[in-house]
């Protein structure tokens, strides 16, 4: 049962993401991009997927670039702008750990004539130029109709485990998740709890609570991404319930995608880093050359009362039938997915 459409058919094989490290230099182009990712904990996408998108994205457009990562430390990202900004970037795109932090650098930059994009994460009162994304609120919906796809028609106890709350993303997931579990009236929610910075550790102790707290009369989990989905899943693992309650995700990160192989992870939601790195290098280029950038709308930053230019991307849902168009699109390569096990 587990040669499913990914293992067992390597036609859609693809070399997928590697990861590095370090900052970088080339091309041609006038002006230079710099770009600092959050952290390596949360998730493995930013320097797994994000990274090597990025840098294949402008090689491509022959611009200067330097991506570095601020280890989830919001003062080291401050440094790191300082000394990109120091070091005549053009443009600045952060991932923010939080908006107060975010917004300080973003102030900082604009001040120095540096225009800004929020990448992934939207800066709550910040200034920048354009945000660059996938719409996150659809994530939500995804991973509140992937649970209800798996839990079907039955009363069902649910626990939400979401993201970070200091990401503006999770609470755009988890209000997705919510538009669709609450108009559900055989669902129930039986615990909910953020994690903080996304901690998939200490998602194991907030989840364990949560599970006892319900006297394991868990049935479903919304899990906010893959990362925080194995803590659940580790927990009902102990208790004898992996497999019979389902659990969603996010990011198609290959631990993700192995649980929804093993059956213990009802699906993920796909988020192409090569469309949102393509998405920032265009934007950053268009800024670079003083034009405007292609949008797809606005989002409202409720906090700045502003509305922030937008490229907000389609993400796409992903369960058993369909991992293998996580590999064909070079989300990930079959051989990391297909270990021996699997
Ligand atoms: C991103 C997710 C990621 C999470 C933890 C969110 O802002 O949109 O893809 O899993 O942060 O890094």
């Amino acid at each position: 049962a587990l040669a499913l459409t990914a293992c067992g058919d390597d036609s859609s094989d693809n070399t997928g993401s590697s990861s590095s490290s370090g900052s970088s230099e080339g091309g041609s182009a006038d002006g230079k991009i710099g770009v600092i990712l959050p952290d390596t904990e949360s998730s493995v996408r930013w320097e797994s997927a994000d990274r090597p998108a990025l840098e294949a994205a402008f090689k491509e457009a022959g611009v200067q670039y330097s991506i570095q990562n601020a280890e989830g430390d919001a003062e080291k990202m401050t440094t790191i702008a300082d000394g990109m900004i120091a070091d005549g970037v053009t443009v600045l795109a952060i991932v923010n750990l939080d908006s107060e932090s975010g917004a300080a650098i973003e102030e900082k930059a604009a001040s120095q004539g540096v225009k800004t994009i929020d990448y992934d994460r939207l800066t709550l009162g910040g200034s920048a130029d354009y945000y660059v994304s996938f719409d996150n609120t659809k994530v939500g919906e995804l991973q509140g109709e992937g649970l209800a796809t798996c839990l079907g028609d039955k009363d069902a106890n649910i626990v939400y485990l979401n993201g970070s709350p200091t990401d503006n993303n999770a609470t755009l997931f988890s209000e997705g998740a919510h538009s669709v579990l609450d108009e559900m009236s055989n669902y129930k929610v039986v615990g909910e709890q953020a994690v903080p910075d996304w901690d998939n550790e200490q998602a194991v102790t907030i989840f364990e609570q949560l599970y006892t707290a319900a006297d394991g009369a868990v049935d479903g989990v919304l899990a906010a991404n893959d990362g925080l989905g194995g803590s659940a899943i580790s927990v009902l693992q102990k208790n004898g319930k992996a497999g019979s309650v389902p659990v969603t995700g996010q990011d198609a990160t290959v631990e993700g995608l192995q649980n929804i192989l093993a059956g213990t992870q009802c699906m993920t939601v796909y988020k192409s880093a090569k469309l949102e790195a393509g998405a920032l290098a265009d934007t950053a280029i268009a800024l670079v050359n003083g034009e405007e950038a292609d949008t797809t709308g606005t989002t409202e930053d409720s906090e700045g009362g502003r509305d922030v230019p937008s490229i907000l991307l389609d993400p796409v849902s992903i369960t058993k039938d369909n991992v293998g168009d996580v590999i064909s699109d070079g989300g990930q390569s079959y051989a990391d997915v297909c270990t021996g096990e699997f």
